[in-house]
This record gives structure tokens, sequence and C-alpha cells, in this order.
């Protein structure tokens, strides 16, 4: 039994084909968008570099991309932002893979195109260990097999830039300004439709700081549909800003020297009881498996940093001062420091939250979620006390304590602490690790070097959907 839902706001985007939970009747569903003038569906993944990459099919084609996969060879996992392949002993030219599309994600995301998530398999249809989006899944079970339910709420920022990636205003803009959103009105009431038809619930979307940047935060919920959801959004704002003649650019530091675009990612924890990070006697109403489990992403932030924030770019944003997270500790409301506490107070209706600061936007969005979510279980696991809050913005503290808190300041020594990190390892796997090593560095060894406004322009559109 299909379900189809929602009617066309104003006829230019037809939205949100939904399919029921549970046994999908995938040919019914193809009809069902064939005659909404779908003719061709898209299924996504991202591999290590954070790039978003593809396979599409005829609509006719739906029922084989969900049941048999479409063919794609493992060295997907190991492309880099530039045409670059980062070939490893596991991920080369030989063997074969399949890319299964997940149906209850089904969301028709322009004229005559519907798009879902898709998940790498083998050939026999047993999972491949090195998808991501797999390996969520599989951490949002573990987690909740431990009695926690755990809901994220990710923060997407951007930059406008034109087409084929040059700067837009420049001076002209003004950080939160009122006349910088309405300059832009089309744009972003283009977006809001567009979200609004695909069922993706936004909190927020407000100008930046930034020179031509903006953020959009969504409602939290689960992690996986939140990772979906990210993708999905990146789609739905590369559509809206093509229509008004405008790139989009996700890229940590779309220019050398300008604001850095965050991917802060809000975790929030209940059980059977009840929220974890509220209600309790612990700091800020805790209870002890929530101390326990920001104990635990902090403790762990180091070694998964390469994960959050591994792009060559990544290390001119997430320096102090730039808001980016760049000290491993966590403060209310504290936004200097990698995990900002957001307390459940009358001012934050979706309840208390940690907010994960240092994540870019050349994360792979199940990557970040499955380091985040892995760390915080480590932590309940093994009952990790709550470090000392830090009150105060962490630059600001003696010399020794702030080097004890500061997060890696280069690619280089962000990689070796995730090479190195057992508990990595066995939050992300083997897999994920040696081929995210792989693309990291390799860019290490082409970019390194560089001139960052060069580097930046090699990646200034290369997170972009
Ligand atoms: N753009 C900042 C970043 O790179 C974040 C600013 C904010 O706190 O919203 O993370
Ligand atoms: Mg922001």
């Amino acid at each position: 039994m299909t379900q189809v839902r929602s009617a066309p706001v104003d006829g230019r985007v037809r939205t949100d084909v939904g399919a029921p939970a549970g046994a999908i009747d995938a040919a019914a569903v193809a009809a069902a968008l064939a005659e909404r003038g779908v003719r061709i569906v898209l299924g996504t993944v991202v591999d290590m570099a954070g790039v978003t990459r593809a396979k599409a099919v005829p609509v006719n084609r739906l029922e084989a991309f969900v049941h048999v996969g479409m063919g794609a060879s493992p060295s997907w996992n190991v492309f880099c932002v530039d045409f670059g392949v980062a070939f490893t002993p596991e991920l080369g030219v030989v063997g074969d893979l399949r890319l299964r599309l997940d149906p209850a994600r089904l969301t028709i995301v322009d004229d005559g195109v519907a798009w879902a998530p898709a998940a790498f398999h083998h050939q026999d249809g047993s999972p491949f260990a090195g998808c991501a989006r797999s390996r969520l899944e599989q951490m949002v079970a573990r987690v909740r097999a431990a009695g926690v339910d755990p809901s994220t709420g990710p923060e997407l920022e951007f930059v406008l830039v034109e087409p084929d990636g040059s700067a837009r205003s420049g001076p002209r803009w003004q950080g939160y300004g009122v006349r910088t959103v309405l300059d832009v009105a089309g744009f972003l009431t283009d977006v809001q439709a567009r979200f609004a038809d695909a069922g993706v619930p936004i909190d927020q979307l407000h100008a930046e700081y930034g020179a031509d940047q903006f953020e959009i935060s969504l409602a939290p919920a689960d992690a996986l549909l939140t990772a979906d959801r990210t993708v999905l959004a990146r789609i739905l704002i590369g559509r809206a800003a093509a229509r008004y003649g405008l790139g989009v650019s996700f890229s940590p530091v779309p220019f050398a020297g300008g604001a850095g675009n965050g991917a802060h990612l809000h975790l929030s924890l209940a059980d059977a009881g009840g929220p974890l990070l509220s209600g309790s006697t612990g700091s800020y109403g805790m209870t002890p498996t929530g101390e326990a489990a920001v104990a635990g992403i902090v403790a762990g932030l180091p070694q998964v940093q390469a994960v959050l924030a591994g792009s060559v770019l990544s290390p001119l944003r997430l320096t102090p001062g730039n808001w980016a997270g760049a000290f491993a500790c966590w403060g209310l409301e504290n936004r200097e420091a990698a995990v900002r506490f957001c307390a459940a107070t009358p001012g934050n209706p979706h309840g208390a939250s940690v907010e994960l600061k240092c994540i870019d936007g050349s994360a792979n969005p199940y990557l970040a979620a499955t380091a985040l979510l892995g760390l915080a279980l480590d932590g309940i696991e093994q009952e990790l006390p709550l470090p000392p809050e830090v009150t105060v913005d962490p630059a600001t503290l003696p010399q020794p304590q702030r080097e004890r808190l500061a997060l890696a300041a280069s690619q280089t020594a962000a990689l070796d602490a995730l090479q190195s990190s057992p508990l990595a390892r066995s939050i992300l796997g083997e897999s994920i690790i040696d081929a995210t090593l792989a693309v990291r560095r390799y860019e290490h060894a082409t970019y390194g070097d560089a001139d960052p406004q060069d580097v930046a322009a090699v990646y200034r559109l290369a997170f972009s959907c």
C-alpha cells in the first residue's frame, strides 16, 4: 500500500512522496512517483572526504535500486574532493559493491527528480563494513540497546556564492543583519517552501556572522533521520540557490581569512525514566548517566577530531575566537567550548542538549553522528566522571590548562590521533578509519603546503549538493 502525502505548494516543487515504514511495495511507490512527474530517482552516499555522490536510475528501475542495488566500485569510499582517488589495499580497482536505496525516505527534490539515501552492500546483499550510513544505523542500535534513546539536531551553515564559486557581496554584508536577509528573501522563502514540502522541519533560518553566510537549524530527530535530512537539506538549499542564480558553499573555510562554516550537532538523550540531561541532581540537572555521556564526549574528542573536522582546511576554522569549539571542554552556553551545554529552560523548548561545535561542513554527517554517539556511549559504559566545567573563554585560561584542552591545531596531528585510537576504531570500524586516513592524508600531501586561498577555491563547492 503506497501512501502519497502532501499536495504541491505552488506547482514548482512537488515533494514528500512518503512510503509507510516496514514492507514497502517499491513498484507501487515507483508508479506513484511517476504519476507525480518523477522520471529519475537519485540515491546518495557520502564519502570519507564529505562529498555526496549519487547514482541515478529511471523511475521504473526503483525496485531494482531498492532490492538489487546499483553498482559502485569500493573506491567510491576513497574518492577525494579533487578527482583524486586514495586507493587502499581494501578499496581499489578490483571488486564491486551495490548501493541500495532506502525507499522510506523517498522525497521529490526537483521537477522530475526524487531522492533517497542509499547504503553500500556486497553483491550477496550483506552490508559493507565501510558504509557510513550503516555504521550510524548500527551505532544508534547499540545506544538503544544500552537503554538510551538519542536525538540529534543539526545546524547547517553555508555561504552564498556566485555559481562559479566566486564571492558575492563582500563588504556590503552585515552579520545577523536584517537587510542581508531581506536582500535574498526570495531565495529564503523558496528554501522554506521546499523544506516544508519535503517534511523537513526548520527551527531557524538567519543571516550568520560571515559575509553571505546563513544558517538553517533543524528540529531534533532520530540520529539517522537527521543525517539523511542533512543531505536532503543540502540538496534543497542547492536547488533553491540555483533557481536564484546562486551557488552554495558548505566548506569549512569558503574563503581563507573569512568566517568558517560549522556543522554543529545537538545531542539529547533520554531513557525510560525521561531526559538524561535535565531533571535530576547533577550539574544543571543532569542524571549520572547524562553526566557520564558528556564526560565521554569531552574525553574522546581529540581521538575523533579527524572525523569531525578532518579536511586540510579544517584547522583554519578550528581556532580560538571563531566560536568553532577549538577546546575539548564543556560549559553552559560556552560558545568557545567544543561541547556547549544548553540547559532545559523555558527558552529551550526542545529540552536540554549538548551542542558539538567543532564539526564542520567537510565532515561526513553519518560519521560525525556515529562518533558523537559512540563517545557518549563509551562515557556511559565506563561511567566516566564529568570533568570540571569551563565557565570562561578557554583561550583566557592559564597556558598549561589552555594547552591541555586545545584540540589539534594541524590536520596531521588530528589524523595521527585517529590512527592510534583503539576507541575510534571500535566506534567507526577498521574499514572506515583506514579509508578516512587515506583520503585525508592524500589531502595533506596534495594541499598541505599550498596557499590557503587556492585550497579554499578547490574545496569551495565540494560539499554542495
Ligand atoms: N561559524 C562558526 C563556526 O564555524 C559558528 C558560529 C556560531 O556559533 O553560530 O562554527
Ligand atoms: Mg551558527
